[in-house]
């Protein structure tokens, strides 16, 4: 992808780079009613403040702005592709990004981008950056500040995260809950890294530890191969079969009830075999928020372990399938590939 920084701001000692994918952040009216992207230019034509930061801030926007209902991966490669480019030149990057699929691109970069010791924070808007009420330029400004922040010379902050709604979240254990309120995001199963109130409270023990002297190296091996299937009760065996069978598949997130429990019926229980026999790598998460699988804690869960369904523990559904799709693509020795899904590779689940 071909991109051009713009300088915005040369004020101030630390360096931040913004990245505009698109989202609602800068969204207008179309002629027909509906919220459509529009450029970089006109967001910070909107939001003067960006002017009198002691931040000295730069910008780069994705070609043709994007809602993020319609990332790729090769989004995501482009988005490490322009922080690895950029990497000395910056202290941080805010990366501006709709917030449908913004879990799952905090999630997959997170695993992408292998060493970072620097602050990568997405951030966007749930209504548009034109409209009075809206949350954009708040949202903006505090994620810029938090990227810019240092203490005793290196980062606070040096992972990829979530700001939103006055909360910091490890990017890999978020998840966008709520679609119509201004707090969209949660991260159930780990505890905030900030809170932005008059003063922002970082919470220095769940933080990742700065890595000193680690360089970033991008992993951009991704195989995109798998579904996700959600169980509910009645659920029939030829969408089962449809949907673990029918299209070549490498991977499979199950996506069970509570504590990672299942239908016990045969049909269900071969389904998984065969699909695990023809080499499916099959990951086990709860539909819950919050809370962990344990296989074998009920007898509805107790023959997935013996059938090889891997169990994911705490993670959430959308660190799951992108851990899966990169892992997938990048680790060829299987039984590596299933210890690393089992255990934690960048802070996404517990131990
Ligand atoms: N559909 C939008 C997007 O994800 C929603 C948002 O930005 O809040 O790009």
């Amino acid at each position: 992808m071909k991109y051009e920084v713009v300088n915005i701001n040369k004020v101030g000692d630390r360096r931040i780079l913004i990245i505009y994918t698109g989202g609602t952040f800068g969204m207008v009216l179309d002629e027909s009613g509906s919220l459509a992207p529009f450029d970089f230019g006109q967001v910070v034509e909107r939001i003067p403040e960006l002017m009198s930061l002691s931040i000295q801030l730069a910008a780069i926007s994705f070609p043709t702005p994007i809602d993020s209902s319609n990332i790729t991966s090769d989004d995501w490669k482009n988005l490490c592709n322009i922080i690895a480019d950029n990497y000395e030149q910056y202290d941080g990057f805010v990366i501006l990004h709709g917030t449908d699929t913004m879990a799952y691109t905090a999630s997959m970069l997170s695993f992408m981008l292998e060493g970072l010791n620097k602050p990568v924070i997405l951030t966007g808007a749930q209504m548009p950056i034109g409209s009075v009420r809206s949350d954009a330029r708040e949202n903006l400004i505090t994620a810029l500040e938090i990227a810019s922040m240092v203490e005793d010379g290196i980062p606070i902050v040096s992972e990829v995260c979530i700001y939103f709604n006055f909360i910091l979240l490890r990017g890999n254990r978020s998840q966008k809950i709520r679609s119509s309120q201004f707090a969209a995001f949660e991260s159930e199963n780990y505890p905030y890294l900030a809170e932005a109130g008059i003063s922002i409270e970082f919470n220095h023990s769940v933080l990742r530890p700065y890595q000193k002297n680690s360089s970033l190296k991008v992993n951009s091996d991704i195989n995109p191969n798998i579904t996700i299937l959600k169980i509910f009760p009645g659920i029939t065996e030829s969408a089962v079969r449809g949907t673990i069978f029918a299209s070549n598949l490498d991977g499979l997130i199950l996506e069970s009830f509570g504590s990672g429990n299942t239908m016990k019926s045969e049909w269900f229980l071969n389904c998984l075999r065969e699909a695990v026999e023809a080499g499916l790598i099959v990951l086990n998460v709860s539909q819950c928020l919050g809370g962990e699988v344990m296989q074998g804690r009920y007898e509805t869960s107790k023959k997935l372990n013996e059938i090889g369904v891997l169990s994911g523990g705490d993670i959430t559904t959308e660190a799951a399938a992108t851990k899966l799709m990169l892992l997938l693509g990048s680790e060829k020795d299987r039984k590596v590939l299933k210890q690393k899904l089992s255990s934690p590779m960048n802070g996404e689940m517990d131990e």
